[in-house]
Parts: structure tokens; C-alpha cells; sequence
């Protein structure tokens, strides 16, 4: 079984004929309503996949949190430990897209930033049980760090989104930034080439492995000394929109079955190659079966 412990968010996207600049109104197209959150997607991600989830959050007590847990249960992810918070709102993200592609988005934590310690002590039993558990950066350390205190098995700790401030817990097993991601973390400018990123995460103290994704690039592994790096499948992007938490939600499903480290790398970086071929966030993401017929496919 694998526990995530994240956000919640339920995400209004609009498109824009162009960004408005400060104190300017422009008229968009008709709002799209979909279920996201970094928690909420790698959830759901993992789900689909055909593990046992069990997400610990919060919601608020307005229709959004009633859409978000009818969204995540719906996928067969255990929504006990998610908790609704009386008198708030749940999480929002606002999201214009140009026509270019480009968004802008405004994330109101509401509910998401209420989670704490005291939420991870209530699911400690979970958490002591889940073979791996996964946190992000979009609920406040406290209920982090009190996570990894609490976890029984293998803790993999996505620094997503770059948030200025936020210390991921002590110690994790396993660290996945982004390019970005790691360069916040370690004070350093976004790393370019191989060496720069391997210089980077050797940086990076508290973690038993780092494994950086790098987009169409594919990932870097670092374990103890030894780096690896694995290119991405080839496949034709259309929208890379949650490809970081398909990667990481596949990841806890191959490492939650016994899979070596990097057997499970190459694993969810086929998961997250197919989800970058659809579009939207939770509705790219693939089922198991499409996933070990893509990998059948590669020579
Ligand atoms: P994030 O969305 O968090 O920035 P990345 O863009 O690094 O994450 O993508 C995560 C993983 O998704 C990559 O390591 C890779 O395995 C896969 N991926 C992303 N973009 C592509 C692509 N263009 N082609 C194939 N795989 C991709």
C-alpha cells in the first residue's frame, strides 16, 4: 500500500487571448473545472496503476471539497484520512492559458495549508503500514516532517512546487526534483548539463538516493557515489502537464512491488512519457496495462 500525503486542489482553467498585465481585465473563454493538486495527481497516478492509496489531506466544507474526494475516491484511492476543515475553502488553483500555451497560475491553498502534525499522527497507522510514502511541497513542512517521522516504509519526497521557505523532513529515502527544483534546493543556478546537475544533487545532504527528472532529457539517478543517466522514451508530446507527478506516483507503485531502484526509474519514466502524449493532468494519466504494452513495444 502506498500513502500520499499532499494537496488537494481543484483547478478552474480559462483560456486568455494574452495575459493581462496589473490592473487590466481581459475577456476569456469558457472555464474547465478538473480535479488537480500534486498530492491529489501522483494519488491518482498511483491508483491507476493498480496500487492500494491511501491519501492523507484536507478539504474545506464547500461543494469544491466535495467534488475533489467524489474525484480522487472515484479512482479507488481510500479518502479516510482526508479530513473536512469546517469554515474554509478548498484548495484552488485559477490557471489562464494563452493561446501559445503559456499559463499563469494562482494557487489559494486554503484547506491544503491547514494540515498537520496532528492529521499524520490520526493516519499513523497507515503510515506505518504503506511500503512507501509520498509528500510534496504544496501542504507545510510540519505535516511533512511529521510524515516521514511517522513512515514505516521507503519515504519519497518530491520538492514540487519551488516554494520559497519550505525544508523537505530531515531525512528521505528517495529525493525527485525537477532541474529547477534542484537548483532552489541547493542555492545554485538551474543546472544545464549532466555534470552540472550530478554536481548539484551530490550537494543535496539527507537523502538516501536522488533521482532528478529532466524533462525530455529524461532522469538522473544518483545513489551513494554512482550516477546513472536514462534517456526518455521517444514519444510525441502534446502536453507535459503532470508528467512529474505521473513519474512519481508510478515510481512509489514500482518501488511499493520490490523493484530495484533503477528498474523502477525506467518504469515510471514510461508512465510519465505516455502521460505526456494526452492532455489535462489526471486524465493523462495511463492505467497499468497501457504502461507494460508501451514497454513491450521497446526494444
Ligand atoms: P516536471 O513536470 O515535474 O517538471 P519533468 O518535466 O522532468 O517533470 O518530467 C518528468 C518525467 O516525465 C521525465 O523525467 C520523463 O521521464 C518524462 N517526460 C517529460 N517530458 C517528456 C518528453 N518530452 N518525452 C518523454 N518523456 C518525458
Amino acid at each position: 500500500m502506498i500513502a500520499v500525503v499532499g494537496s488537494l486542489n481543484l483547478d478552474l482553467v480559462a483560456p486568455v487571448p494574452r495575459h493581462p498585465v496589473p490592473g487590466e481585465t481581459v475577456l476569456g473563454g469558457d472555464i474547465a473545472q478538473h480535479p488537480g493538486g500534486k498530492g491529489a495527481n501522483q494519488a491518482v497516478a498511483a491508483a491507476r496503476l493498480g496500487a492500494g492509496v491511501s491519501f492523507v489531506g484536507r478539504v474545506g466544507d464547500d461543494d469544491a471539497g466535495q467534488v475533489m474526494t467524489d474525484a480522487v475516491g472515484g479512482q479507488g484511492v481510500d479518502i479516510t484520512h482526508v479530513r473536512t476543515t469546517a469554515g474554509t475553502a478548498t484548495g484552488r488553483a485559477m490557471i489562464a492559458v494563452s493561446p501559445a500555451g503559456e499559463n499563469s497560475i494562482i494557487v489559494s491553498p486554503g484547506a491544503n495549508s491547514r494540515l498537520g502534525a496532528a492529521d499524520c499522527e490520526a493516519a499513523a497507522d497507515v503510515l506505518r503500514r504503506a511500503a512507501v510514502t509520498v509528500l510534496q511541497q504544496e501542504v507545510p513542512d510540519e505535516a511533512n516532517h511529521a510524515a516521514a517521522r511517522l513512515a514505516g516504509g521507503t519515504v519519497l519526497y518530491n520538492p514540487a512546487p519551488v516554494t520559497p521557505g519550505t525544508t523537505p523532513p530531515p531525512y528521505v529515502d528517495l529525493l525527485v526534483p525537477n532541474r529547477t527544483e534542484l537548483a532552489a534546493l541547493t542555492g545554485t543556478d538551474v543546472p544545464r548539463t549532466t555534470d552540472e546537475v550530478v554536481t548539484a544533487a551530490r550537494r543535496l545532504r539527507g537523502a538516501g538516493a536522488v533521482v532528478v527528472t529532466l524533462g525530455g532529457d529524461g532522469v538522473l539517478l544518483l545513489e551513494g557515489t554512482a550516477h546513472l543517466h536514462l534517456p526518455a522514451f521517444r514519444v510525441r508530446p502534446t502536453d507535459t502537464t503532470a508528467a512529474g507527478d505521473c513519474f512519481c506516483g508510478a515510481l512509489a507503485v514500482a518501488l511499493s512491488e520490490g523493484r530495484p531502484l533503477t528498474e523502477a526509474v525506467r518504469w515510471a519514466s514510461a508512465a510519465a512519457a505516455l502521460s505526456t502524449t494526452r492532455a489535462g493532468a489526471q486524465s493523462s494519466l495511463p492505467a497499468r496495462d497501457e504502461v507494460e504494452e508501451f514497454l513491450s513495444r521497446q526494444k
